[in-house]
């Protein structure tokens, strides 16, 4: 069963189990995928119905930040923890390294996921990179195309969001692939364009604030974490 926070549906899971789960619905005929909200994306579901159906339709919906098990526990429906989608990737990427399992990868700008190809070869050898495209295309027709003639099992989909979780309901099946996992800024990360934060601000849950401190422009966006605690406490007045 589902934990509703704000009428997003989170799956509660270990980091563990997210990736049995990840690794089983990859060898699971038919297409799947995979969300990782955090509040943010919580926030735009509310006022985007297409978003929040996108989200609430995916396979497995993880708990990407501190704020969602922060919220999940004000409202007295804690979740086991959270399991950032950086996190799910690196270590699905690992038994696909094991399985010989295949990867897409698709978004950031031009260049970014033919780097972050290199880049993961070396960090997991056997892992099979079998294809790459930018996320700043017109049509969908032909990264559809792309996609299914590479026959990746897996496609990393970092577009952005909700832009990412609308193209997976959207395109999913038609690629071919048995998974795909709906990743933001990842590929960026995977390039070496960005550093992650610090492992002392990813364990105290800090790490949204050191991407503001690199980059402040996000501040207007950040803004939604506080508005989403005012509606979690909202929700847990109705509730009570
Ligand atoms: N992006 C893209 N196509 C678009 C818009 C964004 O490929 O039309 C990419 C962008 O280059 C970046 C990622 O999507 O690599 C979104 O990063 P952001 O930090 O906004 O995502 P978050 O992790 O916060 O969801």
């Amino acid at each position: 069963m589902r934990i509703n926070i704000l009428g997003v549906g989170f799956d509660n899971v270990t980091m563990e189990q997210a990736v049995a789960e990840g690794v089983r619905l990859t060898d699971t005929p038919g297409a799947h995928y995979v969300v990782t909200p955090n509040p943010e994306i919580v926030e735009v579901c509310r006022e985007d119905p297409g978003a929040m159906a996108a989200v609430n339709g995916a396979d497995l919906v993880l708990a990407d930040g501190i704020g969602v098990v922060y919220g999940a526990k004000l409202l007295g429906t804690p979740l086991k923890g959270r399991a950032p989608g950086i996190e799910f990737a690196q270590r699905l990427m690992g038994r696909m390294a094991q399985n010989g399992k295949s990867l897409f990868l698709l978004g950031a700008k031009p260049g970014v996921a033919e780097k972050a190809a290199e880049r993961l070869r070396e960090q997991y050898p056997g892992l099979r990179v079998v294809g790459t495209h930018d996320g700043y295309f017109q049509e969908d027709g032909p990264v559809v195309e792309a996609i299914r003639d590479s026959g990746a099992d897996v496609v990393f989909v970092c577009l952005g969001a909700p832009k990412q979780e609308k193209w997976m309901q959207k395109n999913g099946a038609a690629c071919g692939a048995h998974l795909l996992i709906g990743l933001g800024g990842c590929l960026d990360v995977f390039s070496g364009q960005m550093q992650r934060a610090p492992e002392v601000f990813q364990r105290l849950g800090l790490e949204w604030f050191h991407r503001l401190l690199k980059n402040p422009s996000r501040l207007g966006r950040m803004m939604k974490l506080p508005l989403f605690l005012v509606h979690v406490a909202g929700e847990k007045r109705k509730r009570a």
